[in-house]
């Protein structure tokens, strides 16, 4: 099985009834884009930039962040890469940066939200992406977007910034979906954003009101809630509507178990650890499309986690 899954590895993964799933891997630097293009990932679905900002003194110079990026582009030859920008606040701090002390961080300046108080980040680090070439294999990716004018702003002040370089080119600019509220509006936000990419990791915090980083409530966080289930079938229908892809990469596509929901319900790329690339394109290689999509519209009726987790024992005992 190992050799087979070895000889698949470049090819991208379709299903047995031929629907194609991208599996991308997520990275935090460029020795992890190595190890996923060995792996036979089909593109880079996260890049974590705060690689380059943390265990230092001060923010990396728009030049250290130009040549980083393009390291990371060099490295997935012409396989398209998503960059997503700084993601600090919440669990992620960088202390040199002085973001105001906030009493509810997780629900404070994160994300694209720490524009508010210190744009020049943002501008900085998009200016240095817009540099990049091509920019076609180049896929921006903003967090913690929750209403549609941040969107609207944001590829705005991208345009403001091109046209100030002058460049013409624009590349893809995508939104995580993981508040809920981004969830809800997917098909508001689809008509502005190229792609949307499913942070469960964070939506499931948010949607749980549950501290992703508090142990006492580890058990109950299961991005295979059915609640959780229900928001990203909404976010899928709404980008289905303005013809937009959708990605997850969360930790909950890294799960083998919960592949099989994931595909029915729509998704169209899902981005793993860099070890569970070539299980992940071999798991999709054995599921049809139709049956995962059966599983997933009894999942979206079921009251639980563990009920949707029995359901995937009972079809899939081998793979679990
Ligand atoms: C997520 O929230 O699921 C996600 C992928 O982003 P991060 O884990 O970096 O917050
Ligand atoms: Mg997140």
């Amino acid at each position: 099985r190992r050799q087979a899954m070895m000889v698949h590895a470049h090819s991208h993964a379709r299903t047995v009834d031929g629907r194609e799933i991208e599996v991308a891997v997520n990275i935090a630097g460029v020795s992890d884009a190595q190890e996923g293009v060995r792996m036979g990932a089909d593109g880079v679905g996260l890049t974590r930039t705060e690689f380059l900002f943390s265990e230092r003194q001060s923010a990396p110079s728009i030049q250290e962040q130009v040549t980083s990026y393009q390291a990371i582009i060099d490295t997935l030859a012409h396989k398209p890469v998503i960059i997503r920008t700084l993601d600090v606040g919440g669990d992620k701090e960088v202390p040199y940066l002085q973001l105001p002390q906030e009493e509810n961080p997780v629900l404070g300046l994160r994300g694209v939200r720490s524009a508010l108080v210190r744009p020049e980040l943002l501008d900085v680090q998009l200016s240095a992406l817009l540099q990049v070439k091509p920019l076609s294999q180049l896929r921006i990716l903003l967090p913690m977007i929750t209403q549609v004018a941040e969107i609207k702003h944001i590829r705005a002040r991208v345009d403001e910034l091109a046209t100030q370089l002058g460049i013409s080119e624009r590349p893809q600019l995508g939104i995580m979906i993981e508040v809920p509220a981004a969830a809800i509006m997917a098909e508001s936000l689809a008509k502005y954003a190229d792609f949307f990419s499913i942070g469960s990791n964070d939506l499931t915090q948010y949607t749980m009101a549950m501290d992703r980083c508090n142990p006492h409530l580890a058990a109950q966080l299961d991005a295979l809630n059915p609640a959780l289930l229900r928001l990203i079938d909404m976010t899928v229908k709404g980008a289905q509507a303005h013809q937009k892809w959708v990605g997850v990469c969360g930790a909950v596509a890294s799960e083998l178990e919960a592949v099989p929901i994931l595909v029915g319900l729509g998704v169209n790329e899902l981005s793993v650890s860099v070890p569970l690339v070539p299980e992940v394109k071999d798991l999709v290689r054995t599921l049809s499309f139709a049956d995962c999509q059966r599983l997933a519209q009894d999942a979206l009726r079921l009251e639980s986690a563990e009920a949707v987790r029995g359901l995937m024992k009972q079809s899939f005992g081998k793979t679990s």
